[in-house]
């Protein structure tokens, strides 16, 4: 008996919904990660939002091929724990409108799909594993640096979950010397890491983001020791194998040595591992996927949906 080799078979389809607060950005693309068709439209009502998204679906996988899942990569909060009535419901927001919202149930219902449904951090850290930063690692964190910040964590290839999903952001670090009067601009927090190194923040402290301040400006040396004091937070709760960094604030890519050095810094020696030390540049790394983590992260939602094994 003759068995055709596994990969001549056509690569699946799979819809895509990158689900954010001011635009959706809807796709349709393949196991592989290629994006075939794709469309954005701002975030309005959840009615005519989730219609033109069921609309796109629908159109583009009639022409397309059939969709063998859907991957929604959603802004929070949300509900994930999949026994509970309000699985894939969008929880308490201040978007109007949204909070209650049923994403993932009113997709089920328009498509006839398995969808995967998962935060837009965890969904990037799902797509970094399968396609960019972290292919070779099975545990991992990525974090987002930018108007907030957010990650998701990787364990065995799945992101965790547990009683919600992380919100690493909202750790407080030890308050730089240069920065003992800032108060944050958490709204919840004040002087949590996200209220002292997220975009916004680094705006309300220097009066300016960091790309137009001079590289000897102390700006630089503040955000990167926070930035590497929560790397060495990770490193020491959830052990990744690989810490991958996006986000608009990561596009400062002058920012990623200084992080290193202070993330070993804060470490003090501790952890005696070569990864840690003399491959730490391939230890804390830039992503890769860029602008597209967000739509590759829904696809990589439904490939999960499929098949779980494949993460
Ligand atoms: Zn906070």
């Amino acid at each position: 008996m003759r068995y055709a080799p596994l990969m001549t078979r056509e690569p699946r389809l799979f819809g895509a919904v990158e689900a954010g607060g001011t635009k959706f950005v809807c796709a349709i693309g393949n196991e592989r990660g290629d994006i075939l068709a794709q469309q954005r439209f701002p975030t309005t009502d959840p009615a005519a939002t989730l219609g033109a998204t069921h609309a796109f679906l629908r159109d583009h996988g009639r022409s397309l091929g059939s969709l063998a899942a859907i991957g929604v990569a959603s802004f929070g909060p949300v509900e994930l724990d999949k026994s509970s009535p309000r699985y894939g419901f969008i929880g308490l927001t201040p978007k109007a409108g949204w909070s209650g919202t049923d994403i993932a149930g009113s997709l089920t219902r328009a498509l006839r799909v398995p969808v995967g449904f998962d935060t837009d951090v965890n969904a990037a850290a799902l797509a970094e594993h399968r396609w960019g930063a972290g292919r070779d690692v099975r545990n991992l964190v990525y974090l987002t640096i930018g108007t907030g910040i957010g990650g998701g964590v990787l364990v065995d290839g799945a992101p965790i979950h547990g009683l919600m999903h992380p919100e690493i952001g909202h750790v407080y670090p030890r308050r730089h010397p240069l920065d003992s009067g800032f108060a944050g601009v958490c709204p919840f927090h004040g002087d949590c890491l996200e209220g002292v190194a997220s975009g916004p923040a680094i705006l309300a402290r220097a009066g300016a983001s960091l790309n137009l301040l001079d590289e000897s400006h102390s700006q630089w040396h503040i955000e990167a020791d926070y930035l590497g004091q929560l790397c060495a937070t990770l490193v020491v709760t959830v052990s990744p194998q690989r810490i991958i960094l996006g986000g608009g604030v990561m596009n400062q890519r002058r920012l990623l040595p200084l992080i290193r050095r202070r993330l070993q810094h804060w470490l003090g020696g501790y952890i005696d591992r070569s990864e840690i030390l003399a491959d730490i540049d391939r230890y804390v790394v830039a992503a890769e996927l860029g602008d597209n983590a967000g739509v590759l992260g829904a696809l990589a939602l439904a490939a999960a949906a499929v098949h779980p094994a494949e993460r």
